[in-house]
């Protein structure tokens, strides 16, 4: 695809930069928006030189006026770690819900296609695993995680609406964990607060018996399928993620492994609805988008180690906040 205008929102955070980069490359015109609530223009500062990527500053849960045409939106705007929802709890329902509307909105109105970034978390703690798009999901509403969970069930519901009663085209995926370089070293989530702790020389932290799964899809893998799933005509949600499950105990000694690093792993309590298991049932975007992922976990692990460790020393001493 190339020749197309794209908005991208999120565009400084981590999904949202690689996304603008992959566009671009292809000879698209990318609008980058962003509030910078928990994302970096070091991310995207590399794409302000080139003529084909503008970027707004602004908060979409706010009225959104881009001028000229739109052929595609990329609603990705939303602080998705616990870390960073749980310190900004109703930024996070409002973009979720608000920044959702007003994507929604901007789409009609430009006669746009619009791609939403929901989450496995719509799932909730799962009753039923893998977990298929079928299954609605086991989430406590009033829960910590709630803000986030239930923003983007209600981002999901309001898509679909759009789509049932105005028509516009819409495509909805359902992210699972993603990792690769972007990340933030802080942001709470196990596997750059495993390579932190490393780089540090500190005991790496797994909270519980580390027996909790999860399945980590590496970035490029991850914006391949988005990519397919925006150029396909189904509007219902899809999983994108690698079913590759792996403990977080066996992934904490991959990451001492990767890193040499001779410190301990150390337990501590489990967070209140942590989930305990996390894997996707790939075969709708097998199906339909012929998508799989391709890059395995020891490959991915290393790129994003690398980058990691290429930033200035600084930047490893910044404990979770
Ligand atoms: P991120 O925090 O790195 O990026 C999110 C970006 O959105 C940031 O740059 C932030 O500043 C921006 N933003 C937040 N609220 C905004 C607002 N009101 N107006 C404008 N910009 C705003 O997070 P990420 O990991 O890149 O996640 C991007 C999207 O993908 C989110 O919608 C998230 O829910 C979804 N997602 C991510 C994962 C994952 O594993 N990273 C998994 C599931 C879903």
């Amino acid at each position: 695809m190339s020749g197309k205008r794209i908005l991208i929102t999120g565009a400084a955070g981590f999904l949202g930069s690689h996304l603008c980069d992959r566009f671009v490359k292809e000879g698209n015109d990318v609008i980058g928006m962003d509030n910078l609530i928990t994302g970096d223009l070091r991310n995207i500062e590399h794409l302000f030189k080139l003529k084909n990527f503008e970027f707004y500053n602004h908060d979409v849960s706010k009225f959104i006026h881009v001028p000229g045409h739109l052929d595609y939106i990329l609603h990705f705007a939303s602080p998705a770690s616990p870390i960073d929802y749980l310190k900004i709890p109703i930024q996070t329902l409002k973009v979720g819900a608000l920044g959702t509307h007003n994507c929604l909105g901007l789409a009609k109105e430009k006669k746009a296609r619009i791609l939403v970034a929901s989450t496995s978390e719509v799932y909730g703690d799962p009753l039923v695993h893998p977990q298929t798009e079928e299954y609605w999901g086991n989430v406590n509403p009033v829960g910590p995680r709630g803000v986030y969970d239930e923003a983007k069930r209600f981002m999901e519901s309001i898509t679909m609406a759009y789509h049932t009663y105005h028509g516009v085209e819409t495509r909805i995926v359902r992210i699972f964990n993603t990792y690769g370089p972007r990340m933030r070293l802080n942001d709470g989530r196990a596997l750059p607060a495993f390579i932190g702790q490393a780089l540090r020389g500190e005991d790496l932290t797994v909270f519980g018996d580390g027996s909790q799964t999860r399945s980590f899809c590496y970035v490029d893998d991850l914006v391949e399928g988005i990519y397919r799933l925006l150029l396909s005509d189904y509007a219902k949600p899809v999983n994108i993620g690698n079913p590759n499950e792996i403990s977080l105990k066996d992934f904490a000694e991959e990451v001492l492994k990767l890193t040499g690093s001779k410190v301990k792993i150390i337990y501590k309590p489990l967070p209140v609805d942590d989930p305990k298991q996390r894997k996707p049932d790939i075969s709708k975007a097998k199906q339909l988008l012929n998508w799989e992922p391709k890059i395995d976990r020891a490959a991915g692990l290393k790129k994003t180690y690398d980058y990691f460790k290429s930033l200035p020393e600084a930047e490893w001493s910044k404990q979770p906040k």
